[in-house]
């Protein structure tokens, strides 16, 4: 498939009935990266809503979907609102709805304030300058987690706004230093935030998603937001990566595999996080020298979040952990998970 990054589709007020009534069908319709403004009852403010910017990130797509065709649509939006819908092309790409990005591509969510101008990195200033264009009073970036857990927000700068609008979503918001290249480190000189609406195959997912969108399209200020419920914040938890070319299994023993050996069920710590002395895998002789975790600043931490018993990883902390994964490519390529130490 021949890729055109220098071209954003464009909708304006599309009536439900123009739309196909499937969100797969309507997915398939996107020829590209796709803006879909709708007009408000104050047209000189918008809000901004994206989503897709990974592939197999469904809850966002659904729901502007859902809405977009839904009778919700006969009351009009508070303010103006723009959908942007970032990589229908790997969002198609069979099996629906299966790729974060296409084979040889890139993450599209890695490629923002590069000050490069070709390609996907293109294609991100194109979705930042959407954006921008419309001087928005919030930003929210919708995505999914891999594996199944409880919804999160994500902020660089933690505000009242932030808070109160990470609440219509979820309970949970990180405070995050880690610089990636994503959409939401832009300043957009507004409350920016993501949330990780829950796993992308959990029904819980994309109704949280439907809920929060219908919330901002009908909350009068963004000034007085209300706080729809407590905010717990967790500050800049960590990636734990394996480092290059590191062999990664899962299962529920130590099978003397090459490299690191998540336990099956790593997803379940998610929900619940992990005490000290609990065994979340297996290494090889290297140890621990088969993971990287840094601090903000660089320095090596691995010492203090884990250590090796016989050939068991285990934690030598009670910890948090977020978007554990058993999808092997993107825990290979992005990270095992997200830890944070909790308690002393
Ligand atoms: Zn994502």
């Amino acid at each position: 498939m021949a890729i055109v990054f220098n071209e954003i589709g464009y909708f304006k007020d599309p009536s439900p009935g123009s739309l196909p009534p499937d969100y797969q069908e309507f997915l398939l319709s996107l020829a590209g990266p796709t803006v879909i403004d709708i007009s408000g009852q104050d047209t000189s403010r918008c809000r901004v809503i994206t989503s897709l910017l990974h592939g197999n990130e469904p809850s966002g797509l659904i729901a502007i979907h859902r809405w977009l065709t839904s009778a919700d649509k006969l009351v009009k939006p508070i303010t103006n609102i723009r959908f942007i819908l970032g990589s229908p092309e790997a969002a198609s790409l069979a099996p629906l709805l299966s790729h974060r990005y296409l084979p040889g591509g890139k993450d599209l969510n890695r490629c923002f304030g590069s000050g490069k101008n070709s390609g996907y990195y293109l294609r991100a200033n194109l979705i930042a300058d959407a954006i921008s264009q419309v001087s928005p009073e919030i930003v929210v970036d919708l995505h999914n987690t891999s594996g199944s857990g409880p919804a999160f927000a994500v902020c660089h700068g933690i505000t009242a706004n932030v808070l109160s609008l990470s609440s219509f979503f979820c309970e949970t918001i990180i405070l995050s230093a880690i610089r990636l290249g994503a959409l939401l480190e832009q300043d957009f000189s507004c409350p920016t935030i993501t949330v990780e609406c829950g796993g992308c195959n959990d029904e819980f997912a994309h109704e949280l998603a439907y809920e929060g969108i219908c919330h901002i399209l009908a909350c009068e200020t963004t000034r007085y937001f209300h706080q729809e419920r407590e905010v717990e914040v967790v500050y800049q938890p960590h990636r734990l990566r394996l480092r290059e070319d590191i062999n990664l299994s899962y299962g529920g023993q130590n099978s003397g595999f090459h490299g690191v050996t998540l336990k099956a069920d790593i997803e379940q710590y998610n929900f619940t996080g992990a005490r000290k002395g609990e065994v979340l895998g297996w290494l090889d002789h290297n140890r621990l020298n088969n993971l990287q975790l840094t601090d903000e600043h660089g320095t090596d931490i691995i010492g203090e979040y884990f250590c090796v018993s016989g050939h068991r990883l285990l934690c030598a902390a009670d910890m948090r952990i977020f978007m554990a994964t058993t999808i092997k490519d993107i825990a290979i390529n992005d990270c095992l998970f997200y830890v944070i130490k909790t308690g002393h």
